[in-house]
């Protein structure tokens, strides 16, 4: 029951009870009464607001060395959103995430399935703030900066999530399992279907993963390319981009070319 609904029904029973009394009605104060309705966290929240606490933050030990902390940058509602581990040198320096080499081959791993972070991507970290010498991110840490990506996700909504490496598919699934044996396989995190992925870096020193990456981001792609839980295939889900063409029905198999464009890539 809302406030104004609590003080509605208080005017009534002074009503009733004054005509019951004296059959006149009485002089009564105001009542003021809080609206204690559960507010809804995602309507009164926004990317911005997120990103304003963020570069302002110093809930963790991180935020110590980092020069400029990295939100997370893409649309607002994404087709789907890439969470990988947490800013390296170069995302320190810019303030943006995967600007790298690494982030770069990750700008052609989405292009080969027709996604950008321009127009149907939202890019983000487990952690905001780089960790010192690129160790990997503590289990502090990423608490600490987990109500960030929660509220992202919440704002965001994505049909799904592609995690990139092997400490945010941990942090998320809640598992101590290895990224080889956790990735190409989807996951449900908070309802979203989640496929973890080989992290670029990890492509960039070793090419035999190019290719378990490349299977995995064809199975991203054909269920992008399925219909949603209402039987629609969102508008912005098939395209052609590289070797990617057709609307297809996820079925483990894709309606994509089997041409890798991560061979090609260094
Ligand atoms: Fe805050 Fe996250 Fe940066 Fe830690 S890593 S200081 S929790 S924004």
């Amino acid at each position: 029951m809302t406030g104004d609904e609590k003080k509605q029904l208080l005017q009534f029973l002074d009503l009733a009870s004054d005509f019951l009394g004296t059959g006149y009605r009485g002089e009564r104060e105001e009542y003021h009464i809080d609206d204690d309705r559960p507010r809804d966290v995602a309507g009164s929240d926004s990317l911005e607001a997120i990103a304003e606490e963020v570069r302002a933050c110093q809930a963790c030990k991180l935020c110590q060395g980092r020069h400029k902390a990295v939100p997370g940058e893409g649309v607002s509602q994404p087709l789907v959103m890439v969470i990988g581990e947490g800013p390296g040198a170069d995302e320190d320096s810019t303030g943006r995430p995967f600007v790298g080499r690494a982030g770069q081959l990750l700008d052609k791993m989405l292009a080969a399935i027709n996604l950008d972070r321009n127009t149907n991507c939202f890019i983000a970290n487990v952690v905001k703030c780089r960790p010192p010498n690129n160790r990997d991110p503590e289990q502090d840490e990423i608490a600490a900066c987990a109500p960030f990506l929660q509220r992202q996700l919440a704002l965001l909504k994505p049909r799904a999530i592609l995690t990139v490496g092997r400490v945010p598919t941990q942090a998320l699934l809640g598992t101590a399992e290895g990224i080889s044996r956790l990735r190409g396989r989807f996951f449900e995190y908070q309802g979203i279907p989640l496929l973890p992925t080989y992290h670029p870096s990890a492509l960039l020193r070793d090419e035999g993963l190019k290719r378990p990456a490349w299977e995995d981001l064809k199975q991203l792609r054909a269920f992008l390319n399925s219909p949603d839980k209402d039987g629609r295939i969102p508008p912005h889900a098939s395209g052609a981009v590289g070797s990617v063409s057709g609307v297809g029905t996820y079925s483990g198999t894709s309606s994509i070319g089997n041409t890798d464009p991560l061979e090609e890539q260094n």
